[in-house]
This record gives structure tokens, C-alpha cells and sequence, in this order.
């Protein structure tokens, strides 16, 4: 067995050169071994960390938009070159299979290519002679320092959903990525030094609630963009709005996809299979429960059981299908849970706990699960999972599905199978979930629209990237002006008047 790497903060341009009071262990859950020693902050590191990122956005923000697009084309450029070895990355520290990394990547690209936008997405607007000789405009300045904290399902992605964009507004920033994964946000985070992003704009501090705490308390923090489970979500969004900051906080989901007896079952099937056990359901767009209208239901679930005896679970590397799960304490709780949905009554279709695994005996592997006639107040319904489980739940109709996914606590995502456009369009209005597919499972929006749930999925009032990443990462100013007009002047302690 190798000696574990140590992984530690990165200041600015510089790796952090002190000794860590704490350490965490970093695992590849192929082969259960731990590969990674990494460095946590204390709130010590963390203010030094935050002091060097403030000196830097006072000159970063007054740079010009011209000199601040040239970096941007210039990191999306690298990260494009070094997508494979970033893919490898994620797969030997979360897990999931190298084409899902390396289409994580592909997908925080595209925030890049956004955010290359820069000088067309800060225009402000302009009115003039509001008022006789007066103009008036709005102007979008950057906040300063920003802190990113972010989940370990996605961590290359979902920093990506706010660094390129906070920085093209003029922000520094100090992301804290997940502890059980981080050198996929840490390399990454080092491209914006080849880039040529000044010292200090880009900084990475490894932790865990320690360092979470203190940049929600730290004066200089101005916003805070977290994306999590659901009870942490709420935690940092009442802890940083308490200390005055701007906070959007992501949480967890359960999402459903309504399958209408018209709907081809062919695509369902794919579908549900695909989004239900893609990354071994650790995604936050992952299907974890599928309504299926009773007339199609038994068909439906032959199918999606078919297609799972094919699906090849094992190391992410070797061409599985599905990877192992992210430690060995996730494997745990998963297949309690499916213990739990047993006890409760519901029908395990296929067991995974079962699977034959492609892999090391120590890798952390569940393999996909199928329950049906799942019911609402069982736990495997009532709790993300976040995990390879998918549970059916029968409706008789349209409304009855329609009711069950808006009485649930999540709205992140959801989909309806259907080839009947006038349901579909129904759907899309009445269902009360922040992002919704149509024949499509897992319906993450592209860069250029805005990423975000409703309910328990989202606290605060921005989603990510699109203008309201850009919204989020900036404060407008708006401005009246005057010049030189020989009329003006004069006492007038009236509230001003339009003329
Ligand atoms: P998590 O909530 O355990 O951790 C997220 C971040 O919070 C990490 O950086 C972690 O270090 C930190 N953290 C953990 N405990 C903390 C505490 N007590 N105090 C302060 N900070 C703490 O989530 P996870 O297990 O890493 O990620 C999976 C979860 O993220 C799932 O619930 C998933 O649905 C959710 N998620 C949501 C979205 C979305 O867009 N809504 C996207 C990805 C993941």
C-alpha cells in the first residue's frame, strides 16, 4: 500500500506550508484504501486564507473588463486540455465511472464559456434626460471576497457553477470543497494561476465544519454560495444571513418522474434506469422515485428490471457501468435503508446487495435496487438516499401523481413521460419543482439559464450561474447624474421632482 498524498490549502499561488492541528483520511471507494492525507483548517488558516483574497479583490475588482476576459477564454481554454486528467481525479476519489467525470466537467465547462460573456452580461442600464438635463444609469460592481462550499458528488461541476462567473464579476474567492474528494476542485482551482489570475483571486481551504463556521462568521466574507445536503443547506443559510451576508444555499432532493400510460415506455425505461443509478444515484438530479400510472406499471418495471441485469457494477476506471458509492459508511446507510424498505412491506424487485462487483472485495459497491409498490410514508420515500435505489410508487392518474410529487418536502428536479403535449404543458405549470424535464430525466439546465430547486432544495432567493449567478456575485449601483447645465442649481428642499 502507498504512502497517502497529503492534500493542503492553496493560498493565492502558493501551496499552505504550515502543519495541520487536524487531518482527514481521503479514500478511493474502489479499493476502500486510503490514498489522501488531507490538511483541515482551523478558523486561524482560514482568516489568513481570507485576508490574502481580500488585498486581491480590491485590485481584481478595478481591473478592467478587457484585462479580465483574456483570463477567462484562457482557463476555460486549459480546463478543456486537462479534462481527462481532471475525470481521473474525480473517478479515483468519488468513484463514479470515467465518462460521467469527465461529462461532469463538460458540463462546469460551459459556465466558463459563459462567464467568457463578461463584458456583455455586466451591462448596466442607461436613461437619458429622466429628468431635464438628468441621466440616470445602473452600474453592477463585484462584492469582493466570496466563499463556495461544495458536496462531494460533484466536485469539479459544482464549483464550476459559480467560480468562473464570480470571478468574471471581479470577485476573489475561497472555496471549500468537500474533505472526501477535493483534488478535483483543488486542480482545477490551480488552472486559474496558468490563466493569469493574480495572486490571491483564487484560493482553496480544505475543512470541514471548523472551516465552514468560519467564513460564514468571517466580516470579510461578503456571500456565500453552498451546495448541500438539506439540513446543512438551512444551517448555513440562517448562519450567514445572521452574520449579514448574501447566501443562496442548494440542498438535497428526492425527484420524481411521472411515467402517463401514452408515454413510450422504451424511453421511460432507459430513463429511469439511466438517471436512477447514473453515478450510483448520487446526484441531486438523480430519478430516485418513479410514479407510475397503474395501467402501465407492470410493463414498465419489466423493463427497467431487464435493463438493469445488463448494467456492470464495479471500479469506475475499468469501463463498469456504475461505480462504487463514496464511503464505506454511505454503503452502510444504503443498504440499511434497503433493509428498512423490506421491513416496511414494499417489494424488493432487484436486490443490491446482491450484484456481483467488478472489483476489490474492500471497494464500497451497492448495486442497483428496484422496490415497487412503494408507499409515501415509508422511509426509502421519505429520505434522500443518495444512493443506487430507485423505488416505484403506483398512482391511478395524472392528478393523483401530480399531488404526491408537489406534497413532497423537495423540489429540485423532476420529468414527465408523456406523448400527450397538453399533459406535458399541465406539468410544467402546475408541478412545484425549480427544474423540470419533459421526456427528459435528469433536466439540468444549461449555463446561460439558472440551476436551482424549490422548497427544502433551495434556501435564499438566487439559483446558480445564468444572470443570477451574475446577479448573486454582484451589487448594482444605480446612479443619477447631471452635467454642466447652466439651469441648475438653486435652493430646493423638496424631495427631488421630475421636471
Ligand atoms: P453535505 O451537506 O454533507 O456537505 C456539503 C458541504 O458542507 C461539504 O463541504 C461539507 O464539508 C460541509 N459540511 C458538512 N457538515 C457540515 C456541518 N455540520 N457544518 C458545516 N458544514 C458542513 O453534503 P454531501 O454529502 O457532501 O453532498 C450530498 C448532498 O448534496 C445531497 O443531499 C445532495 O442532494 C446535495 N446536492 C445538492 C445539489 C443541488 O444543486 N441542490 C447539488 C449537488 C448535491
Amino acid at each position: 500500500m502507498s504512502t497517502p498524498t497529503r492534500i493542503t490549502h492553496l493560498i493565492g499561488h502558493r501551496d499552505y506550508y504550515g502543519t495541520a492541528d487536524r487531518t482527514s483520511e481521503v479514500y478511493n471507494p474502489a479499493t476502500g484504501q486510503v490514498t489522501g492525507a488531507l490538511d483541515l483548517a482551523s478558523a486561524s488558516v482560514v482568516d489568513e486564507v481570507v485576508k490574502h483574497a481580500s488585498a486581491a479583490a480590491k485590485e481584481w475588482g478595478a481591473t478592467s473588463l478587457a484585462k479580465r476576459t483574456p483570463v477567462l477564454f484562457k482557463f476555460r481554454q486549459l480546463l478543456d486540455e486537462n479534462k481527462e486528467r481532471i475525470a481521473a481525479l474525480i473517478t479515483a476519489e468519488h468513484g463514479k465511472v470515467t465518462s460521467d467525470a469527465l461529462g461532469e466537467v463538460t458540463r462546469g465547462l460551459e459556465v466558463a464559456e459563459f462567464a467568457c460573456g463578461i463584458p456583455q452580461l455586466l451591462k448596466g442600464g442607461y436613461s437619458e434626460n429622466v429628468s431635464t438635463g438628468v441621466d440616470a444609469y445602473s452600474i453592477l460592481q463585484p462584492l469582493g471576497v466570496v466563499a463556495v462550499i461544495s458536496p462531494f458528488n460533484f466536485p469539479a461541476m459544482v464549483p464550476l457553477w459559480f467560480v468562473p462567473i464570480a470571478v468574471a464579476c471581479g470577485n476573489a474567492v475561497v472555496i471549500k470543497p468537500s474533505e472526501k474528494d477535493p483534488s478535483a476542485t483543488l486542480e482545477v482551482a490551480k488552472l486559474w494561476q496558468e490563466a493569469g489570475l493574480p495572486d490571491g483571486v483564487m484560493n482553496v481551504v480544505h475543512g470541514d465544519k471548523e472551516a465552514v463556521d468560519a467564513l460564514l462568521d468571517h466580516r470579510d466574507v461578503k456571500a456565500v454560495s453552498f451546495v448541500g445536503s438539506t439540513p446543512i443547506a438551512k444551517y448555513v443559510y440562517e448562519r450567514g444571513v445572521a452574520a449579514g451576508k448574501r447566501v443562496q444555499a442548494l440542498g438535497g432532493a428526492k425527484n420524481h418522474m411521472l411515467v402517463l400510460p401514452d408515454a413510450d415506455l422504451d424511453l421511460a425505461a432507459d430513463a429511469a434506469v439511466n438517471a436512477g443509478f447514473g453515478s450510483a444515484g448520487e446526484r441531486c438530479m438523480a430519478i430516485s422515485v418513479v410514479v407510475a400510472v397503474d395501467s402501465i406499471a407492470d410493463d414498465l418495471i419489466e423493463q427497467i428490471k431487464t435493463r438493469m441485469a445488463g448494467l456492470k457494477t464495479g471500479d469506475g476506471s475499468t469501463g463498469c457501468d456504475m461505480g462504487p458509492v463514496v464511503t464505506a459508511q454511505a454503503k452502510k446507510r444504503i443498504s440499511g435503508y434497503i433493509e428498512a424498505g423490506q421491513q416496511a412491506g414494499a417489494t424488493l424487485v432487484v436486490d443490491g446487495r446482491e450484484t456481483e462487483f467488478h472489483g476489490p472485495d474492500e471497494g464500497f459497491f451497492v448495486g442497483p435496487t428496484l422496490f415497487d409498490n412503494v408507499a409515501t410514508d415509508m422511509s426509502i420515500y421519505t429520505d434522500e438516499i443518495f444512493g443506487p435505489v430507485l423505488s416505484v410508487v403506483r398512482v391511478g392518474s395524472y392528478d393523483e401523481g401530480l399531488d404526491l410529487i408537489n406534497a413532497s418536502e423537495y423540489g429540485n428536479g423532476t420529468a414527465i413521460f408523456t406523448n400527450d403535449g397538453g399533459a406535458a404543458r399541465r406539468f410544467q405549470n402546475e408541478v412545484e419543482v425549480g427544474m423540470v424535464g419533459i421526456n427528459v430525466p435528469i433536466p439540468v439546465p444549461m449555463a446561460y439559464y439558472s440551476f436551482g430547486g424549490w422548497k427544502s432544495s433551495l434556501f435564499g432567493d438566487s439559483h446558480a450561474h445564468g444572470m443570477e449567478g451574475v446577479h448573486f456575485f454582484t451589487r448594482t449601483k444605480a446612479v443619477t447624474s447631471r452635467w454642466l447645465d447652466p439651469s441648475h442649481g438653486g435652493l430646493h428642499l423638496g424631495f427631488p421632482q421630475n421636471e
